[in-house]
């Protein structure tokens, strides 16, 4: 068997450590003589797999008592709708802050529901950076203000905190939540798709502080009630029962290594080698801001667009796949989420080094 590097941007590589055990009890989960797929999530088995899901998961990001844990469905697009049909509270507005592709489209489906606010926008940057605090303007009465933590798209990523008083804070973290440790109790709102760096596709998780929620605007439909999901288990209807089960032997992968500050090293470290090989070079370029580079998406660029083809031809032949940058960019892009060991990023700069060497 040979498995190849995969830098996709998601869904993504998972730990083989991780799919190796799924498929050990693939046909018997555990002597239940089932597999998770084939079981009933009411039943005794699905319900203790969710329930160590959610504590593992409570434990890697210590996250407060006074905060939910949803698994829910709909991918991260849908909480685009979801945060404001449940947050606004009857209030009317709400303010974005603008970094890339995935923060603009969550401020357009916003505006369906309220007057949307540009607490701060980098657009006048090619979003090629994070505003600063300074540059942040949040209405007082704002609902809530939301951002993305990481832009999967520019590789652009929020390595501090926003500040945002009382108006409390909503975060996108879907390609970098569990990459490094966070405060959960700086959030109003913490949200991400699974298929990035959490598991596989299928499942959305949304942490919220509990005081929140339970304010639902009429018409929500019940499953997107974040109350009526929390007061159900996240059971009302069937849940993704497998993509859970996957979920959680990641955080059991988690903590085996010794948690998210060990996880933050080696994240660290692969983002490092690789940034270091791009910016050693005058053939590759990186356009973001170097304190706002992503650890988790590095977008790059050849000197020249037509060796693109050329440069995948020879990732592809040297066992390296998904390289192409997100059609909306061009370019290439490395995603290197918690899966990628240390060895994939190694294979890939020695490459990067060589193909300049040949074309550079
Ligand atoms: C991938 C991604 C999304 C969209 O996720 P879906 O699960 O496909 O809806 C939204 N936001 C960010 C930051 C993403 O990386």
């Amino acid at each position: 068997m040979t498995r190849i590097v995969n830098f996709s941007a998601g869904p993504a590589a998972l730990p083989e450590e991780v799919l190796a055990r799924a498929g050990d009890e693939m046909l018997d989960w555990h002597g239940s003589g089932m597999c998770v797929m084939e079981m009933s999530h009411r039943g005794k088995e699905f319900i203790a797999i969710a329930a160590e899901a959610e504590r593992d998961l409570r434990e890697l990001l210590a996250i407060p008592a006074n905060y939910k844990v949803l698994f829910l469905q709909g991918g991260a697009t849908l909480q685009f709708a979801q945060v404001p049909m449940n947050l606004l509270a009857g209030r009317g507005k709400a303010d974005y802050v603008l970094t890339g592709e995935w923060s603009k489209k969550a401020a357009k489906e916003a505006a369906a529901f309220c007057d949307v606010g540009t607490a701060a926008t980098s657009e006048d940057r090619k979003f090629c950076c994070a505003p600063a605090q300074g540059e942040w303007r949040v209405r007082g009465d704002a609902a809530y203000v939301h951002y993305c933590s990481n832009e999967t798209i520019g590789g652009v990523e929020f390595h501090w905190v926003p500040e945002t008083g009382t108006v409390p804070l909503v975060a996108d973290a879907s390609s970098h939540m569990l990459s490094r440790p966070v405060e959960v109790s700086r959030f109003g709102l913490i949200y991400a798709g699974a298929q990035k760096n959490l598991g596989p596709a299928g499942l959305t998780i949304v942490i919220v502080r509990e005081d929140l929620i339970g304010k639902a605007a009429k018409g929500t439909p019940t499953v997107m009630d974040y109350k009526l999901q929390s007061d159900a288990d996240s059971m009302l209807n069937t849940p993704p029962t497998y993509s859970i089960y996957v979920a959680g032997l990641v955080f059991k992968w988690l903590k085996g290594i010794g948690g998210l500050a060990e996880m933050e090293r080696r994240n660290a470290a692969k983002a490092k080698l690789l940034y270091d090989c791009l910016d050693a070079s005058a053939f590759y370029a990186n356009p973001v801001e170097k304190r706002d580079r992503s650890r988790m998406n590095v977008p790059f660029t050849l000197a020249d667009a037509k060796l693109d083809d050329p440069f995948l031809k020879g990732a592809a032949e040297r066992g390296m796949v998904q390289l192409k940058g997100h059609r909306s960019v061009g370019g290439m892009r490395a995603s290197i989420y918690n899966a990628m060991p240390l060895e994939g990023v190694q294979r890939l700069v020695d490459y990067l080094k060589e193909f300049e060497k040949r074309h550079g």
